[in-house]
């Protein structure tokens, strides 16, 4: 069998089952595979079965000009801040175009750090929170739900959902908060 490729800015979509390992035609590339992506790629075409070969390779992206995540934080800061949350249209491009999308329940939201994207490292709730809880408590207020809802009822499998990430640059951990 070949070996799935793997994703800089998602290691462990394997493990987290965003790609799943099942038997499929690709719809892109026509090719039996072996593992098929679960999640969602933004576009108006009806996309069912992709493999991870053409996610990684760009391809499913460029064929149905779509996007695998929904937004990103701070693509648009305010002008006249000094600090935005700006990334770099690299980052940005490997991530909506050769990155697997997550999970989420409002579409997918993709945070930044150091200028570039952070890298999606999985769910979490307050219990995989609480020994990095002083890095993430910034982005649990700014996410309106309440950092104690956050840090004392949120379930990485429940209706409020975070997703961690880190910054590839200075290891800083960063949250974000969805709910059902
Ligand atoms: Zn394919
Ligand atoms: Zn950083």
């Amino acid at each position: 069998m070949e070996t799935p490729p793997t994703f800089f800015y998602s290691p462990n979509a394997y493990a987290l089952g965003i790609i799943a390992q099942e038997a499929i035609t690709c719809q892109c590339c026509g090719k039996a595979r072996a593992f098929r992506y679960t999640g969602n790629l933004y576009t108006a075409a009806t996309v069912k079965q992709l493999c991870p070969w053409c996610i990684a390779d760009g391809s499913a992206a460029d064929k149905y000009g779509g996007s695998f995540v929904s937004d990103f934080e701070g693509l648009n800061p305010d002008p006249a801040a000094e600090t935005g949350l700006a990334m770099s249209p690299a980052s940005m491009e490997q991530v909506s175009s050769r990155t697997p999308g997550y999970a989420s329940w409002q579409g997918d939201v993709w945070l930044g750090h150091c200028g570039e994207a952070c890298i999606f490292l999985g769910y979490a709730g307050g219990a995989e929170l609480a020994t990095i809880w002083a890095e993430v408590e910034a982005d649990a207020v700014a996410s309106g739900w309440g950092k104690e809802n956050i840090r004392d009822y949120m379930h990485k499998d429940g209706d409020m959902t975070g997703y961690l990430f880190r910054c590839q640059h200075c290891g800083q951990h960063r949250l974000h908060v969805d709910a059902n």
